[in-house]
């Protein structure tokens, strides 16, 4: 079989799987070689090389067959489209990054369930969403996924999408991002075509919208959220939704509105531990060695980044890439002493220096308190635990000693700080709602 061959094929291919198809998937595919009884195909990524495997491996080598091919395997991995001396006369080609390719209703090949590493700080929202991905009766609505930035959020919602168009390809499904929502709906004000606007919203099967916290503030945009939202629950259609913070925590959003959001499923992605850190390293490492098998980092590296880098699973994500470019230029394997050098400005910041005044404000939003009772003397309960839960939190968190703690709280004495720590700690033994508590807080200022 020659290059020719295969054009000619993909042109019958195309009948048989439609033009929308064609275009996707089999198009960017190239012919390698054919041995073996196995047909090899050079697709532009790893994510649509196993698409085509997946979905199109019968239809490529039925048509094959019939051209005269005897092919009884289909194998298609991914080829970087510049041959390997382009590459190596121009480093710096190597070095761009891949162009975030994305498909016409938005949505990021690269964010499917295959390609998010489970681990205990986000099992229960991504249970949740394999859960609304199956397409099973609609048993929490909506869900609601909250986290700090960087943690899989926008990842899980896309990845129910792709899922839900496998699974149910006949079920409308939408994704958008709040501000989106908005856009859209400004424009059908402007427009006069607000009726059109409403159908569309109230016609999917399932709706997903990212980053809620948008609308706060914004009042005729929450309305007709909450109208469309509301419409799509009660006719039982599923609603998944996603903000950078709980929806109790959204300010300027009206009451209804954020009770309304917390009725269904609420789950909190933490920021990732160190197993998972490692693991999603180890994730991106292989891909990016499928596209060049050369790509080699030493022992420890990926250890070292894991400890070092805990803010966000982006700039976890963008550590490896730029280890991936650097090692285009270099082409030697990397070692851990060079990594402060390479990764000088991501290490430096994520060296979060979390500070005394950040904890108290933080528990003063958990417990509904103002920073003045902080600092106050007063020794209410209402007020007394949440402070000693302020002193545990800078002890454990910060480097302070416990006269210096004691000082930003209102001058109080070491001993008081030091009684608070005790006091805090042997009640998390006995009393299961402060210790949840404390271990939310501190993952809340960790992350
Ligand atoms: P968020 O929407 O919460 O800000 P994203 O979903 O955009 O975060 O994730 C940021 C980046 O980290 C994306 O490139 C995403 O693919 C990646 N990512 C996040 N969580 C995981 C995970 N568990 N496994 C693999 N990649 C992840
Ligand atoms: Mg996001």
């Amino acid at each position: 079989m020659s290059s020719e061959t295969w054009n000619r094929v993909q042109r019958e291919i195309e009948t048989s799987v439609g033009a929308n198809n064609y275009a996707a998937w089999i198009r960017p595919l190239r012919f390698e070689r054919c041995e073996d009884r196995t047909l090899q195909l050079a697709s532009p990524t790893d994510f649509i090389g196993r698409w085509v495997q997946q979905h199109f491996a019968d239809a490529i080598l039925r048509h094959a067959s019939e051209a005269g091919i005897d092919a009884a395997r289909l194998v298609c991995t991914a080829a970087p489209r510049a041959a390997a001396s382009d590459a190596s006369r121009v480093p710096s080609s190597a070095a761009a990054p891949a162009p975030r390719v994305r498909s016409e209703d938005g949505l990021d090949p690269r964010f499917t369930f295959d390609a998010f590493v489970v681990g205990k700080s986000n099992e229960m929202a991504h249970a949740a969403a394999r859960r609304v991905a199956s397409g099973g009766p609609v048993t929490f609505n909506p869900l609601f996924l909250h986290s700090g930035v960087g943690l899989g959020k926008t990842h899980l919602m896309q990845a129910i999408a792709w899922e839900l168009k496998e699974t149910r390809p006949e079920a409308r499904v939408m994704y958008l991002s709040a501000e989106q929502f908005m856009y859209r709906f400004v424009q059908s004000l402007r427009d006069h075509t607000t009726m059109s606007f409403k159908a569309l919203f109230r016609s999917v099967d399932v709706l997903l919208v990212d980053d809620v916290q948008f609308i706060a503030g914004k009042e005729s945009t929450q309305e007709e959220f909450f109208h469309t939202f509301n419409a799509l629950v009660d006719q039982g259609k599923q609603v998944v939704l996603s903000a950078d913070r709980s929806p109790a925590e959204i300010g300027d959003i009206e009451e209804r509105i954020s009770s309304r959001l917390q009725s269904g499923l609420v789950i909190d992605l933490h920021p990732a531990d160190y197993e998972l850190r490692l693991g999603i390293l180890q994730h991106r490492y292989a891909l990016h060695r499928a596209e060049q098998p050369d790509f080699g980092i030493a022992d420890g590296v990926m250890e070292f980044l894991a400890s070092r880098i805990s803010t966000s699973i982006r700039v976890l994500e963008g550590a490896m890439t730029r280890l991936f470019h650097y090692w285009g230029l270099v082409r030697r394997e990397i070692r851990v002493e060079q990594i402060p050098d390479v990764l000088a400005d991501l290490l430096r910041a994520s060296e979060r220096k979390l500070t005394i005044d950040e904890i108290m404000k933080r528990t003063c939003e958990h417990y509904n308190l103002r920073m003045s009772d902080m600092v106050s003397a007063r020794r209410s309960r209402s007020v007394a635990r949440p402070r000693q839960m302020a002193m545990y939190l800078a002890k454990k968190l910060t480097p302070r000693s416990y006269p210096e703690i004691g000082r930003k709280f209102g001058g109080k004495d070491h001993t008081t700080v030091l009684y608070a720590v005790r006091k805090i700690e042997s009640l998390m033994q006995t009393d299961p709602q402060l210790a949840e508590d404390a271990q939310m807080l501190q993952r809340r200022l960790e992350g």
